[in-house]
C-alpha cells in the first residue's frame, strides 16, 4: 500500500489520495446539539466534539447547570450555545432544533444523551414514575431524531449518537441498581438505533449508540456505594469509568473515522459486559 486508494470509473481506475487519520476525526464546521449537555456526560461529549471542531447547542431543561455549561465551553474559544428545553415536549424539541440553526446555519449531529432514572424495585414502580422515565429516555431521542431528520434528510448528510446504557443490554444486575423503566428505555433505545440506522441509511444518516456502564455523575451519584462492590466483584477493569472516556468515542462515532458503521451499539464499560 502506498497512501493511496482507487475508485473504479467506467473500467477505468483513478488513484485519490487516502484521507489522514487527522482528516477522518475532523468535525470542523459541523454543528452539534447534545441534549442532556449540561453536566455529566453529555457535558463532556460535548466538549470532545468542539475540540473535534464543532459548534455545539446544549440543551436541557435548568439553567442552573446549562449557563454554567455554555459559558466554560465559550471560555474555552468554543462557538456554544444553550437552549432551555424538555425533551419529552415536542414544541420544545422543535423549538430547539430551530434555534440551533438560527444560530449556526445548520445541524449535523444529533446526541440524544438526556436520561434519567427512577430507584423502584419493578413490583413497586409507580406508574407515572415509569412513564416519566420513558419519555425522556426513549421519546425524547425519538422526538429529536425526528425534528433533526427534516433537516439531516433534505441536507443529505446526519449523524445521531443515542446515549444507551449497559442496562440495556442485559438484566440481572444485583438488586437496587437498574430499574425495570430505565432498563425498559434504553433497550428500546438500542432498538430504535437499529431501526433508524436501516431506514435512514440511503440518507446518508448514520445512527449508532453507545452503551456505558458505570461512571460516576449525578445520577449514579446516590448508587455509587452501593455498587462499587459490584464492580470491584465483576468488572475486569475493577474500576468505573472515569472523565474523558466517553469524549474520544462520541467523536468516533460522530465523524467520518466510524464512516462504513451504523446500526451498532458500542459498550463503554471497563469489560463488565464480556464476562
Ligand atoms: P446527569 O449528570 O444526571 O445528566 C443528565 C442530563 O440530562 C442533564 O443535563 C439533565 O439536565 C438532562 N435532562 C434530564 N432530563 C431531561 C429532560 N426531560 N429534558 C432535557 N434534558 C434533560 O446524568 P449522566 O450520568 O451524565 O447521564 C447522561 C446519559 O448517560 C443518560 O442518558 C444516562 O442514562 C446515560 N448513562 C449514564 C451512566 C452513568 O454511569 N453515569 C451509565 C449508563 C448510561 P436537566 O436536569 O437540567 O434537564
Amino acid at each position: 500500500m502506498d497512501g493511496t486508494s482507487s475508485k473504479q470509473n467506467n473500467g477505468i481506475l483513478n488513484f485519490v489520495p487516502m484521507k489522514t487519520l487527522r482528516d477522518v476525526f475532523d468535525l470542523d464546521n459541523r454543528v452539534a446539539l447534545v441534549t442532556g449537555g449540561s453536566r455529566g456526560l453529555g457535558e463532556e461529549m460535548a466538549e470532545g466534539l468542539a475540540e473535534a471542531g464543532c459548534s455545539v447547542m446544549l440543551v436541557a431543561r435548568r439553567e442552573q447547570w446549562l449557563t454554567p455549561a455554555v459559558k466554560q465551553l465559550k471560555r474555552m474559544g468554543f462557538p456554544c450555545e444553550g437552549a432551555v428545553c424538555d425533551v419529552t415536549d415536542p414544541d420544545q424539541v422543535t423549538a430547539a432544533v430551530e434555534k440551533t440553526i438560527e444560530y449556526f446555519g445548520h445541524v449535523d449531529i444529533l446526541v440524544n444523551n438526556a436520561g434519567i432514572s427512577w430507584a423502584a424495585a419493578a413490583e413497586d414502580m409507580p406508574l407515572d414514575k415509569w412513564n416519566e422515565v420513558l419519555d425522556t429516555n426513549l421519546t425524547g431521542a425519538f422526538l429529536f431524531s425526528q425534528a433533526c431528520a427534516k433537516h439531516f434528510i433534505p441536507q443529505q448528510f446526519g449523524r445521531i449518537i443515542n446515549v444507551a446504557s449497559l442496562a440495556g443490554l442485559r438484566g440481572g444486575m444485583p438488586e437496587g441498581l437498574h430499574y425495570a423503566g430505565y432498563v425498559a428505555s434504553k433497550g428500546g433505545l438500542i432498538a430504535l438505533t437499529k431501526e433508524l440506522a436501516a431506514k435512514w441509511a440511503e440518507h446518508n444518516i448514520r445512527v449508532n449508540a453507545i452503551a456505558p456502564g458505570f461512571f460516576p455523575t449525578r445520577l449514579t451519584e446516590p448508587i455509587m456505594d452501593r455498587i462499587t462492590p459490584y464492580i470491584q466483584s465483576h468488572v475486569p477493569m475493577r474500576r468505573t469509568g472515569q472523565q474523558g472516556e466517553m469524549k474520544g468515542v462520541a467523536v468516533f462515532l460522530a465523524s467520518e473515522a466510524s464512516g462504513y458503521i451504523t446500526g451498532q451499539t458500542i459498550v463503554v464499560d471497563g469489560g463488565g459486559s464480556a464476562v
